[in-house]
């Protein structure tokens, strides 16, 4: 047997002054938008005025540049070791009459999932009104309670935050452009009326996307840009990656690349400092190391448990071993809405951090 050894001759030790040379040639040194408008959040917290250029901008900084100037703003907004770990529990699955074309629980995709049958007005009601009773059962055990259930009439959210609901998900999936090559059966205005009705009533709003679903770059800006220029950052934020599942209209998208998410959270943490930025579906594609720079890069809250409603999740002991690892704290429940989105808390967390 041999082993093989490189043989280097005294000529090479020239070489680094080569590459030392190539590395000036042509590269800026003036400081990206990223830099720019992270140091104005950091000074100015929390803004409703972004134009789609602005934010455009900080997304296409160099990579690492947003990734260290996402951990800034990070590490004055909020208490940076600090992770939610939120619980999806699946009151109903599948059978819906929407075509989300990402999502196994449409009736109009064969994706093998059985479904419950469609219910007669009646259950409907005594449905709604045993989710009433759940979210006052389990906001007594002192948890925080958010609910999906679609699109809300306004009356419908005055009574979810008379039962206690601390925030509402309704997630605007992707940019305004996109969003009829994904969703026909509701608009996005309707999404956003939605919105609007439960931050009226006083509910926290959870409301992000889904990136991976054939959308353009110009797109995730898009969907960035409305949710940072909402009269009210919404308290959460998920950024999603597509779980392409067979039977689905976007069963062949190719999986989300990590820079991709990066990419997302450390925008949404500079333009949105006072969110909960959560990095959702898609997390169990990701490594620990992978995870730990979305963490760094501005990701505050994540779903444990073994499923995401019907895709796989990562494994709770896993998990566990990871907070370890990192340094991470779970964030305890925090039961008063809108706890997190004026500018004076925003200042407290800065001057503190
Ligand atoms: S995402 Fe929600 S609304 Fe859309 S098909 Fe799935 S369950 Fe229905």
């Amino acid at each position: 047997m041999f082993l093989v050894r490189p043989i280097f001759r005294r000529t090479h030790q020239l070489t680094p002054s080569i590459g030392f040379l190539q590395s000036c040639h042509g590269y800026s040194s003036s400081p990206s938008a990223a830099a720019i408008q992270a140091e104005r959040t950091i000074k100015e917290g929390p803004r409703n005025d972004w134009t789609r250029p602005e934010v455009k901008s900080i997304y296409d900084s160099p990579i690492l540049d947003l990734l260290f100037h996402g951990a800034q703003v990070h590490r004055h907004a909020q208490n940076f070791r600090e992770v939610q770990q939120c619980t999806l529990l699946s009151v109903k699955t599948g059978g819906c009459s929407e075509d989300c074309s990402y999502c196994p629980q449409s009736s109009r995709y064969d994706t093998g999932l059985k479904s419950q049958r469609l219910m007669n007005k009646d259950a409907v009601i005594e449905a709604a009104k045993k989710i009433l009773e759940y979210v006052k059962e389990i906001r007594g055990m002192g948890m925080e309670v958010c609910c999906t259930l679609g699109m809300l009439e306004k009356q419908q959210a005055v009574e979810l935050k008379q039962a206690g609901l601390t925030a509402y998900n309704h997630n605007l999936d992707t940019s305004r452009e996109y969003y009829p090559n994904i969703i026909t059966t509701r608009t996005y205005d309707e999404r956003l009326k939605t919105l609007e009705f439960v931050r009226d009533a006083g509910i926290n709003v959870c409301s992000g996307g889904i990136i991976g679903l054939g959308e353009a770059e110009e797109d995730r800006v898009g969907l960035l840009h409305t949710l940072s220029t909402l009269p009210s950052h919404p308290e959460s934020v998920p950024i999603n990656a597509l779980v392409a599942v067979k039977g689905t209209p976007l069963e062949d998208q190719k999986p989300v690349e990590i820079w991709e998410m990066i990419r997302m959270i450390a925008t949404a943490r500079i333009i949105m400092p006072k969110a909960m930025v959560r990095l959702s579906a898609g997390r169990v594609r990701f490594s620990m190391p992978e995870q730990a720079l979305c963490f760094l890069a501005g990701a505050n809250s994540i779903f444990t448990g073994e499923k995401l409603l019907t895709t796989p999740n990562n494994d709770f002991d896993a998990d566990q071993l990871m907070f370890k690892l990192l340094g991470l704290i779970p964030k305890a429940p925090s039961l008063d809405a809108h706890e997190t989105s004026d500018t004076e808390n925003y200042k407290e967390a800065a001057s503190s951090s």
